[in-house]
């Protein structure tokens, strides 16, 4: 179900959403809700989709990429995301969080070792920024890195990593000077089969089941100075800069959340009946089928314009704001969008044979994670008060 021509798509990218949207209705939605109950990562699914060129939509072909634009991405996530909010983040995040800084700002030898597995599906990434002691002050993270001749000596841990356990490569921000506040910190690809590596256990999650979330241990752990992102000290700049590009992941991927809420809620509504006929009958439902579509297009249309200036490169700045914009609107959006659809189908919305159950408890996460919504609208004021 279409709800309008917002931001209407190009010819290409008209055909890129129906190939995804006709791969993520027939193959990722019907075992969405099996997979949630076993907490089961989708891999053949993400090896399937490596090959459709969606875990590496922004890196070029030379490194075996699709090449895609930033609002294919957006269009992208969001279609994935529809059928199956686990499987987009785990999309999102090898593409934005991982592929993206290294494509940014690796050498072009490292770009050359790293690139071409995620951009095949054959590898997955993942980004540790977070620590059980730094969350929303992601300056104030532990995790130290130290030179020793050819390589970084890491030692620390990293909280709630998506994609732990199955990613080969993540980028890791660690403190490389003590003294020197967000400035000491740099940037790492940290390969999954380095000595001083290991994965915790997988966290126990309300929602987002069958993705991976779980704690990096490093301990004396040796990375290859190849491997450095960036400069040394550039660490922190970095990781916003990711951040301020991958929260548009985040945004579709709460617009795709959105759309399936919106059509569970028609649906339901044409379905039930009380008092004699369809509850779609009543002005009451009407009026809540009307505010689930309208904020859904102001998301997606946010989304979509945030992606595009993005794309073109903002010298004014605009493209971080616009970015945490999308992303505070349209994950608050698809909260309330799936409170109400949840609300639609009365009891019956509360039995996890229901699918809006498992969209209620997946879009939670949204308004926390790559920036609570809290600190959305503390980088908003701020560009704004600049
Ligand atoms: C499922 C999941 C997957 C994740 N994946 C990753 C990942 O792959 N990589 C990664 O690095 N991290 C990941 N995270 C971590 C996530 O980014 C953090 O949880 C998030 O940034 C918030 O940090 P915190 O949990 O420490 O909350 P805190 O920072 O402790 O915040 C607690 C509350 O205080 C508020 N708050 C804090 N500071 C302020 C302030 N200055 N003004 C107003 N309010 C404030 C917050 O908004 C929040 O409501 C993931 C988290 C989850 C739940």
């Amino acid at each position: 179900m279409s709800t309008g021509p917002s931001f209407a798509p190009s010819e290409e990218q008209q055909l890129l959403i129906s190939e995804v949207r006709r791969f993520s209705t027939e193959q990722i939605l019907p075992g969405a809700a099996e997979r949630d109950a076993a907490k089961r990562f989708p891999l053949r699914l993400l090896r399937e989709m490596g090959e459709m060129g969606l875990l590496g939509m922004f890196v070029p072909e030379e490194y075996g990429g699709a090449g895609f634009d930033m609002v294919s991405y957006v269009m992208a996530v969001e279609e994935v995301s529809r059928a199956d909010a686990s499987v987009g983040v785990t999309m999102s995040v090898t593409n934005s969080v991982c592929c993206w800084p290294i494509l940014e700002f690796g050498s072009d030898d490292l770009k050359a070792r790293v690139l071409p597995e995620l951009a095949s599906g054959e590898e997955l990434g993942g980004f540790g920024l977070t620590e059980p002691g730094a969350g929303s002050d992601a300056g104030g993270l532990r995790t130290t890195a130290v030179r020793e001749g050819d390589h970084w000596i890491l030692n620390g841990e990293k909280a709630w990593i998506t994609n732990a356990g199955e990613a080969k490569y993540f980028v890791v921000v660690a403190r490389t000077d003590p003294d020197a506040g967000n400035r000491g910190l740099t940037a790492f690809v940290v390969p999954s089969d380095v000595p001083g590596f290991s994965v915790g256990l997988a966290e126990h999650k309300l929602g987002l089941r069958s993705s991976l979330t779980a704690p990096l241990f490093f301990e004396n752990c040796r990375v290859p100075a190849a491997n450095l992102l960036g400069e040394e000290g550039q660490g922190f700049k970095i990781a916003m800069a990711t951040l301020d590009h991958s929260r548009l992941g985040i945004a579709a991927q709460a617009v795709g959340i959105h759309q399936r809420a919106l059509e569970l809620a028609r649906d339901y509504a044409r379905e039930r009946e009380q008092f004699g006929r369809p509850i779609a009958d009543f002005q009451a439902i009407q009026f809540t089928l009307a505010d689930i579509a309208v904020e859904l297009e102001a998301a997606r249309t946010l989304t979509r314009c945030a992606a595009a200036v993005a794309e073109a490169g903002s010298a004014s700045g605009d493209a971080g704001r616009l970015a945490s914009e999308a992303k505070l609107f349209a994950s608050e959006a698809a909260n309330r969008a799936c409170q109400r659809s949840l609300q639609l189908h009365g009891g019956n919305g509360f039995h996890e044979d229901y699918e809006i159950a498992r969209l209620y408890r997946d879009v939670r996460v949204t308004t926390i994670y790559e920036g609570t919504s809290e600190m959305q609208r503390l980088v908003i004021a701020r560009r704004l008060l600049s």
